[in-house]
């Protein structure tokens, strides 16, 4: 096992991978930016190492920095956490050259997932359904051609997206012609990769998730699916599992081809396939090779600490257990507090005054925030997870409900009131929402 993991990221991701290593005995680096020097992930580590200023470019994405500090504190391993470095196949390699292990999948499972149009290709020759659509288009002619194919209305996507930006949707020709340039050069600017496809645009489905980890070794298991269908403009706001949208014999069907296909394909640490599902049917729409924001709520309903396995798997062990080994208790559901106006969404960093999280049967906070610490301006909004966990759905949305009335973030605006008007909604109590549900009911901005 590894004597000292790096972790490469801030906020309440570093800090859950801080956590895991802490009760694995592993001592832990925490690097941070000028603007996190008071962060809490700094605070709890080992040892701390400073890597650039306040832009992501210049530190947290600064791969010369991250490698130094691995060097000087004489780490063993890299955990990239989520965003910045951990889906750059660069990187991966980088790490693996400079004889350090990542902690995730292999360079070329992440470069081959993380372009979009390779990814379905892949989905595809391994048996999983994928949406109508997907192969690059060169130019506007390629493009009116393919959408003949794909059939109105469709979505313009950027091979290299991610993080719910990067698509257009297109619902005639004339649509498409308009769009087409823009979305190109949205692409070029913003992922540095101008590479386009096509996809039929689904009217009202749900985005289900399987989560999946595979040891490389010939071993591969799913931990459920997660419902992320309640999003604001493709991001998600809250996830609960199971889904209140699929049958038992849907679930089980979806689960098992995610683990089978991974299987197939020799897939190494933890991973999650996710799909739309509409009318009965699932369509494949891309695979994260990292872990996610929302893993807790799996690892509430499975017993199984997923950071734990992803640093076991990357020191090569085996997983040790079967599907059959795994059991599936309650609900959990997943609220993402951000440091957003409720109404607005814009962001709102600043100084917490008072912060007091909740407790009690069934709930679990997973954030960096203090009293008096300043959330900087310069990265994601998201500063705290509320998870609950219950017997059922309706004794965990009793407990996720209580939580937020005691969740106290003041001097700062939260998403905090926005969950609450979500848990008041017929709807959502009876599980009966689309993606595209929380903007048509609640959403008045542009
Ligand atoms: P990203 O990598 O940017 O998150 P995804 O391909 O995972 O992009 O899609 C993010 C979200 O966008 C989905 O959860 C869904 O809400 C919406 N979306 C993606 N593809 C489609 C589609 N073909 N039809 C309708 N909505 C879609």
């Amino acid at each position: 096992m590894f004597d000292k993991v790096l972790i490469a990221n801030r906020g309440e991701i570093a800090l859950r991978i801080h956590r895991a290593c802490r009760e694995m005995g592993i001592r832990t680096v925490a690097v941070h930016s000028t603007a996190d020097a008071n962060a809490m992930h700094v605070r709890l580590a080992d040892e701390s190492v400073c890597i650039g200023p306040p832009p992501a470019r210049a530190s947290y994405l600064n791969i010369p920095a991250i490698l130094s500090a691995a060097a000087i504190t004489g780490a063993d391993a890299i955990h990239p956490g989520l965003g910045f470095l951990a889906e750059n196949a660069d990187f991966a390699q980088i790490v693996g050259e400079h004889d350090l292990v990542f902690i995730g999948p292999s360079p070329e499972h992440i470069r081959l997932m993380g372009d979009k149009i390779a990814a379905k290709r892949t989905a595809k020759e391994l048996g999983i359904p994928v949406v109508p659509g997907g192969e690059a288009v060169d130019d506007l002619d390629h493009a009116r051609q393919e959408a003949d194919r794909v059939g109105y209305p469709m979505l313009i996507k950027a091979a290299a997206g991610g993080g719910g930006r990067g698509m257009r949707v297109a619902r005639d020709k004339s649509e498409l012609e308009a769009v087409f340039p823009i979305a190109r050069a949205e692409a070029q600017t913003f992922f540095g990769n101008g590479a386009l496809y096509l996809e039929r645009f689904l009217a009202k489905p749900r985005h289900i998730e399987v989560q999946i980890l595979g040891d490389g070794q010939g071993s591969v298991v799913h931990l459920g699916e997660r419902d992320c269908s309640l999003q604001r403009k493709h991001q998600k706001l809250l996830e609960e599992t199971p889904s209140p949208g699929l049958n038992a014999s849907e679930r089980q069907c979806i689960c098992n081809l995610a683990a089978a296909t991974m299987r197939k394909f020799g897939y190494k640490s933890a991973g999650t396939l996710e799909f739309l599902h509409q009318d009965g049917q699932f369509f494949f729409i891309e695979m994260n090779t990292r872990l996610q924001v929302e893993h807790p709520i799996s690892e509430m309903v499975t017993g199984i600490d997923i950071v734990r396995e992803q640093i076991r798997i990357a020191a090569g062990a085996t997983l040790g257990y079967r599907q059959e080994d795994i059991t599936f208790s309650g609900h959990a559901i997943e609220c993402r507090i951000n440091a957003e106006h409720p109404d607005t969404f814009a962001p709102s960093p600043g100084t917490v005054q008072r912060y007091h999280a909740p407790g009690g049967m069934g709930i679990r906070v997973d954030s960096a925030l203090y009293q008096s610490y300043s959330v900087p301006p310069h990265y994601d909004s998201l500063v705290a997870k509320l998870i609950a966990h219950g017997s059922g759905r309706n004794e965990c949305l009793m407990r996720i409900r209580r939580a937020l009335e005691e969740f106290v973030i003041s001097g700062i605006e939260t998403t905090i009131p926005l969950h609450q008007q979500i848990m008041r909604s017929d709807a959502f109590l009876n599980g009966d929402y689309d993606i595209g549900w929380f903007e048509r009911t609640f959403d008045q901005t542009p």
